[in-house]
């Protein structure tokens, strides 16, 4: 135990911090047993698909050029309908990223003159492009593909009398968002998310129900895709890739849907028969074989996060004993300066680039600065140890990921140190 303080006070934590941190660690026990759980029974689900498709050492080879007759790529997209129990999958490293995954899975499950409904109010940033709720380039809009939102109530839960006076003749597919993203609202639960799909299915049968799931993947031992999803969609730099796969994006659901995903992805009459796997195949499978323990790392560093937090007396949201439905903490640290000094202790704890300190910039599509604290080993990873934030008002800090719970620990830690160091929080509320 000494050995593990000196070495935590060699890498910048004083004793009052480690105490402090360890003294809510052993309140939370409980917890983490039951985060162990859910973690072990993912972990059986997926070896289960790996198991059925006969994954085998030739799968892990990678293709080139066209790609065509690629084993390991047709039998990772077997495991990974397999893993979310859907008749089909397209696992792709010619997906670029969430935002492009969800481009896909809308685009080509749309015709012009159809409509867009989301039910959970505004989307995730990014989409307000694809759907052409601002102004851009090749939107769904440009498309003539119409789009219509259903607020939800203020206290989070869905408004069910707006979204069926929404749903009309025109409707063709519904967006909904699992994860609050970088809002305030509640991320939804898969059983809330299967109310939802059954009360839309009720009014009309015929309507595509999709589900964005970045943030969410084995956070629950089911998935939407198990709630009556026809579509769902993640990306491989989040929860699914475990942290090993360094780019690619996955649409996973019926038959016909991903063949019309895999037709706009490719070409129409190629579809899926082409698109190399690459050198990358390997670590989608083994990325997807780590991502339950990884992604239970990071539910306990988010919930270690809000007790720290909260116990020095800063507004954290999801509270640390509310059930989790995604990997991503808020805190409101309440002026720029706490946002600032919480995201260079997490830079600081990153195993790659700790040495250089984040400062707030401009980013396109954001209306303030941003600052981003991440030293990743694949770049923009975010199930990797990663903070971001807008320098406005609330001040709100977005928090998530952690490899190994003892890095996400230390990262949580490093951040309690910054912010006592910087004088943000008060050294007698350390006190245990
Ligand atoms: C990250 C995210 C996206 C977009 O993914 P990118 O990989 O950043 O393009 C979409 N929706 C949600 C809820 C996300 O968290």
């Amino acid at each position: 135990m000494n050995g593990k303080q000196d070495l935590y006070k060699s890498l910048g934590i004083d004793d009052d911090v480690l105490n402090y941190a360890e003294q809510k660690l052993t309140e939370l026990n409980e917890r983490f047993l039951r985060i162990d759980d859910t973690a072990e029974y993912n972990q059986l689900k997926v070896l289960k698909a790996f198991h059925e498709c006969r994954v085998s050492e030739a799968c892990l080879q990678g293709s080139s050029g066209y790609g065509y007759n690629d084993l390991g790529r047709d039998t990772l997209e077997k495991v990974y309908a397999g893993v979310f129990d859907t008749e089909d999958a397209l696992v792709r490293p010619q997906i670029t990223c969430g935002t492009h995954a969800l481009n896909v899975a809308l685009s080509s499950n749309l015709r012009p003159g159809d409509e867009l409904l989301s039910p959970v109010g505004k989307p995730y940033d990014t989409l307000e492009e694809v759907i052409g709720i601002r102004e851009s380039c090749g939107s769904l809009k440009e498309y003539g593909i119409s789009y219509r939102q259903v607020d939800l109530k203020p206290d989070g839960s869905f408004d069910y009398v707006g979204i069926r006076d929404s749903v009309n003749e025109k409707t063709k597919l519904v967006t909904i968002q699992r994860s609050k993203g970088y809002q305030t609202r509640p991320t939804f639960s898969v059983k809330q998310i299967g109310e939802l799909i059954s009360f839309i299915k009720g009014i009309k049968s015929d309507v595509i129900c999709m589900v964005d799931n970045c943030y969410g993947e084995f956070v629950e031992i089911s998935e939407p895709s198990e709630a009556g999803a026809d579509m769902m969609v993640g990306s491989l730099i989040k929860n699914p890739g475990g942290g090993l796969a360094p780019i690619g994006g996955y649409i996973v659901g019926r038959k016909d849907c991903i063949e019309r995903a895999a037709s706009r992805l490719t070409s129409p009459g190629l579809g899926r028969e082409v698109g190399a796997s690459l050198n990358v195949i390997g670590s989608f499978y083994q990325g997807l074989f780590m991502a339950p323990c990884v992604v239970s790392s990071a539910l306990k560093g988010a919930i270690l996060a809000s007790s720290l937090l909260n116990g020095v007396g800063f507004d954290v949201y999801p509270k640390p004993e509310t059930i989790r439905h995604d990997i991503i903490q808020a805190v409101t640290l309440g002026s720029a300066e706490g946002v600032i000094s919480f995201c260079k202790g997490i830079q600081y704890a990153a195993p790659v680039d700790s040495h250089v300190s984040p400062e707030p910039w401009a980013m396109p599509g954001y209306d303030s600065d941003v600052i981003m604290a991440a030293g990743a080993f694949v770049s923009g990873s975010s199930i990797e140890l990663s903070a971001d934030g807008p320098i406005k008002e609330p001040y709100t800090v977005y928090f998530q990921g952690g490899l190994t719970f003892p890095h996400a620990k230390y990262g949580v830690i490093r951040a309690i140190q910054q912010l006592k160091d910087d004088g943000i929080i008060d050294p007698k509320s350390l006190k245990v």
